[in-house]
């Protein structure tokens, strides 16, 4: 597997990280995972441009896009892997451990590829989730390196016996610790706005505009955890796990307790571009 660090392609287990690299002492950078499905990238403009903006939001500077969508297309070309994610990350640079911007640093660009099959069996059956207290900063729109608090919430659902922690901010749903979350209502489908509280998903930005194009009715306003518990449908959504139905939530069982009719057509749907992306 070949990976990219510090202007080198190199083996990935032979890897050398600097020492002085502020991702390591401050999760001090940006990132982004971008879908590969048949060996073709998925979304690739969008997530690049989120890239940006994230580091944009930070203060990162000296950020080239070109240089992003050139080491993207580098690392995947370099290894034969046909369904898989590309996880690209930026940080800061690298000095010597000091909180405040090093003068003079440049960004240092990491990019490594995996092998990630589509997740059908839990597309299908669904998956259960957590409900807790969202606890992180006011910044959450910034696909930010430090996860300290979303690793924290995950792992809350692992121990519960679930897939997902939804969060809740004073009561309203913002979103998953790695995904976005949708309800559906008599047919509508809500998810929380993009705001500052919530990293605005591509995925969910692909719902919606299917939702857009196929008149299936949504709103992007919050709703509570009781909302949440008395609606038809729930999925959440993310670059990895696609659409996932979530049937059970805090040991209760969504609507019937069965994958819904809007998750199933906006499943479908999805399939489509990604199969279609397939005949380009
Ligand atoms: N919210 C958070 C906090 C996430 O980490 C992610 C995925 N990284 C998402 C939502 C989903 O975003 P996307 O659809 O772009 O993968």
């Amino acid at each position: 597997r070949i990976s990219y660090y510090n202007g080198e392609y190199v083996n990935h287990d032979e890897m050398r990280i600097k020492s002085g690299d502020r991702a390591f002492y401050f999760g001090d950078g940006v990132y982004e995972v971008v879908r590969i499905y048949d060996g073709r990238f998925f979304t690739l403009d969008e997530h690049t441009d989120r890239l940006m903006a994230s580091a944009e939001e930070v203060m990162i500077r000296g950020l080239e896009r070109d240089e992003i969508v050139e080491i993207l297309h580098e690392v995947r070309e370099r290894n034969a892997i046909t369904d898989g994610a590309l996880y690209i990350q930026v940080s800061r640079g690298i000095a010597p451990r000091d909180h405040s911007f090093p003068d003079g640093s440049k960004p240092v660009i990491y990019a490594s590829i995996r092998e990630a099959k589509r997740p059908h069996g839990q597309m299908e059956e669904g998956v259960r989730a957590v409900t807790t207290e969202d606890y992180r900063w006011l910044k959450c729109h910034v696909k930010s390196l430090n996860l300290l608090a979303n690793v924290m919430e995950k792992q809350y659902a692992v121990e519960n016996g679930a897939k997902e922690t939804i969060m809740h901010r004073d009561g309203v749903v913002t979103e998953g610790s790695s995904t976005n979350v949708f309800m559906v209502r008599n047919g509508t489908l809500f998810t929380h706005p993009a705001d500052n509280l919530i990293l605005n998903g591509i995925t969910r930005q692909e719902v919606l505009k299917l939702a857009e194009a196929n008149e299936i009715p949504f709103r992007e306003e919050g709703f509570t955890v009781p909302d949440m518990s008395e609606a038809d449908e729930v999925f959440y959504t993310s670059t990895t796990q696609e659409i996932t139905p979530v049937t059970n939530i805090d040991g209760r069982q969504v609507g019937d307790g069965s994958v819904g009719g809007t998750t199933r057509k906006l499943q479908s749907l999805f399939n489509k571009k990604i199969t279609q992306l397939k005949s380009v």
